[in-house]
């Protein structure tokens, strides 16, 4: 029988625990597992066999939450990281080597450019940044050396909803995997794989735990790229010399990306999701319909509140009718737009600066995706390292504030916007 989503949310990953029958999954806080016997000890190890061997790698607590999001997102396999950063980095893993790129979308997470754009160079990858909105220029800016295509469904600091099918359309094409940031859409609101994604990363620090407890990232794969069409995936599709020389894709078929990523990436790379963490975002998913509708709606009426006060320049909700990207919104995110949004003040970069200190039930913190109201002034800390082109591309002008409206009432959250934006211009 095929659960629908609020079922999911809550069983998805989740059995009665063999060993007690507790009921709620267990928090496994062990670092290793007792072995049956040398035998089974070695299929473990050749991975002739699925089971445990050292929380490194893999956890009982860490699987049931890989598996519930993969399960959300329509995908065959997941992989659970110690961040949204760890999880892109996991993503493109097995994907590239020295003298590759990925090509990547300017409109993202601050952090993300930066991660793009200055480090991933030590690895001797690097990124091509193109608008998106461009497909044309998408295109043109892969080359032979291309492995990747990277972008958000509802791009932070919010506002912009990418057109996935155009772009997945364009990957296709070319042979290359679609790698979509879903953080700030959640698999409620868009489910990339099903506008032709090859895989999704999360930050579920965000959303998916939902109440700003934990630091945690997951890579879903959807499991249909043909990893061995095109040579260009190696580590994939030939003998991989890090496993002694399994092949992956021919071994594992759908779950090729996700065994390669516990086996190796986890292994070698050790960016771990504890199962601790992996128990507070589990709690978290169980809610996060309601959650979603609830950010959904506030955020719908605060934009529009808003957008008709005399201190405002401008509001980039993909929500409003305003919004250049309000019919994409219904053909990617059709239960909404989200809970992020830029507000363009008037008085610029002083009163930016005077309405996040005036701020009262809002919270001035570097996050999003909290059951609390958010806000931050981008330019000068989220976006700070980005040259101005950078911050404008990225949607954080100095001008801007970027809010995270959370599940409160809705008056107020509008009440405290509106004490705030009158100190602000006074
Ligand atoms: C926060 C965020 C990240 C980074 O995630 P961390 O868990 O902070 O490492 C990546 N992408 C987006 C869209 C984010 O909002």
């Amino acid at each position: 029988m095929a659960y629908g989503f609020d079922t999911l949310q809550i069983h998805a990953g989740a059995r009665p625990d063999p060993a007690t029958g507790a009921r709620q999954t267990p928090i496994y806080q062990t670092t290793a597992y007792v072995f049956r016997d040398a035998e089974h000890a070695a299929a473990l190890f050749n991975l002739q066999e699925v089971g445990y061997i050292y929380s490194r790698l893999t956890n009982p607590t860490v699987a049931a939450l890989q598996e519930r999001v993969a399960t959300l997102e329509g995908g065959a396999g997941a992989v659970c990281c110690s961040s949204g950063h760890a999880a892109q980095i996991m993503a493109l893993f097995p994907l590239m080597g020295p003298g590759l790129n990925v090509v990547v979308s300017t409109r993202l997470y601050g952090g993300s450019i930066t991660q793009f754009s200055q480090t991933i160079k030590r690895f001797g990858w690097s990124a091509t940044f193109v608008d998106f909105d461009d497909l044309d220029a998408v295109a043109a800016a892969i080359d032979d050396d291309t492995r990747a295509i990277f972008c958000e469904s509802i791009a932070n600091p919010g506002g912009y909803v990418t057109d996935l099918d155009a772009i997945a359309k364009i990957a296709d094409k070319a042979g290359l995997p679609l790698i979509v940031d879903n953080t700030s859409a959640t698999p409620y609101l868009c489910r990339p794989i099903e506008h032709g994604a090859t895989l999704v990363v999360h930050s579920m620090t965000k959303f998916l735990t939902g109440n700003g407890t934990v630091t945690g990232g997951v890579v879903v794969d959807s499991g249909t790229f043909d990893w061995s069409a095109s040579g260009k995936f190696p580590s994939l599709s030939e003998p991989e010399p890090a496993y002694h020389g399994l092949k992956f894709h021919e071994t594992f078929g759908p779950l090729a990306f996700t065994f390669h990523g516990i086996a190796i990436g986890l292994r070698d790379l050790g960016m771990t999701l504890n199962p601790q963490a992996a128990h507070y975002t589990l709690m978290g998913i169980e809610t996060l319909s309601l959650r979603m509708q609830r950010h959904c709606e506030n955020a719908m009426t605060v934009a529009q509140w808003l957008e008709n006060d005399d201190r405002i320049e401008a509001v980039t909700y993909a929500g409003l009718p305003s919004s250049p990207y309000h019919d994409r919104v219904a053909r990617i995110c059709p239960k909404g737009a989200g809970g992020l949004f830029t507000v363009t003040l008037k008085g610029g970069y002083d009163a930016c600066v005077k309405l996040v200190d005036s701020l009262e039930l809002f919270s001035h913190v570097a996050n999003l995706g909290d059951t609390r109201s958010l806000i931050i002034h981008s330019a000068s800390t989220t976006h700070r390292q980005l040259s101005p082109e950078q911050q404008k591309a990225a949607g954080a002008s100095p001008d801007v504030v970027r809010i995270s409206i959370g599940i409160e009432d809705a008056n107020d959250i509008i009440a405290d916007l509106d004490q705030a934006l009158a100190k602000a211009t006074a």
